[in-house]
């Protein structure tokens, strides 16, 4: 489905993403883990394009989105990102609109769907998140677990093909986390597919199909997760992972 090829970005004189490869298939979890800094966000953003990669080859649903590093001029960035929704670790809802509205709009801006067609379909999705009861409250009368599964009903509300998610649960409680984790684990059951930056190596061991370790801006590892976690390969990963284990 994604197939992202010698990927690398670089801010000024600085490569901070170098030649990543990462191909994703239809319905995988791939998990991306690694310390600050080491590219992550950057490399994930490339997938919806908000990070113009500096080199590279990106394909996403046999659509060339880069090649070379540049992006072809039929490439409609409109359309990639409703494929590709994303979610960040801070949630960035409309503070005056409420939740089912928050999931509403896009529907009608750019699906062009009708009013009572969009509200049918986030009604659904915010009973997905459990969050049914919530329709008519505004964000900031919602716990930071209740926004980001508000903010995940949003970007299901594009219908996408694939989620990007960026440390979803590193701005909430433990317990407010669990719940985000729950309803990122039955998406993911639902076979929809995933890239998602995370530091919950437990949930990454549990419910991603492949781990991808980066260190450096560089591709260290990659491969099943248990493998990833409990035998990794390279030096690197085990450095890594004696620090968060
Ligand atoms: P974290 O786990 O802390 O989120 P990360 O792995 O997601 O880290 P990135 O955010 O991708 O790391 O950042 C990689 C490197 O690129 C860092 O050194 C960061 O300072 C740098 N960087 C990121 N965005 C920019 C930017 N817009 N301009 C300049 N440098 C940037
Ligand atoms: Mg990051």
């Amino acid at each position: 489905l994604a197939d992202a090829r010698q990927i690398s970005v670089s801010f000024g004189p600085l490569e901070v993403v170098k030649q990543v490869d990462l191909s994703v298939h239809k319905g995988e979890v791939v998990a991306i883990i690694g310390p600050s800094g080491s590219g992550k966000s950057t490399f994930l953003r490339c997938f919806n394009y908000l990070q113009p990669p500096a080199s590279g080859t990106l394909i996403i649903d046999g659509q060339v989105v880069v090649d070379g590093g540049r992006k072809p001029s039929n490439t409609d960035l409109l359309k990639l990102r409703r494929k590709i929704g994303m979610c960040f670790q801070s949630f960035n809802l409309f503070p005056h609109l409420t939740a089912v509205e928050n999931v509403d709009l896009a529907q009608i801006s750019a699906l062009g769907r009708s009013k009572s067609d969009a509200r049918a379909r986030s009604m659904e999705l915010l009973k997905r998140v459990g969050l049914e009861a919530k329709a008519g409250t505004k964000p900031a009368h919602c716990s930071g677990g209740q926004q980001q599964r508000i903010a995940i009903a949003r970007a299901l509300a594009l219908d996408p093909d694939m989620m990007l998610m960026d440390e979803p649960t590193s701005a909430l409680d433990p317990e407010l986390g669990h719940e985000v984790l729950a309803v990122m684990r039955e998406l993911a059951d639902s076979g929809m597919t995933m890239i998602i930056v995370t530091h919950e190596m437990r949930f990454a061991e549990n419910v991603a199909d492949r781990i991808m370790f980066m260190a450096d801006g560089k591709a260290v590892e990659i491969g099943e997760p248990r493998q990833v976690l409990r035998a990794p390969i390279h030096e690197r990963t085990q450095q890594f992972l004696s620090m968060v284990f």
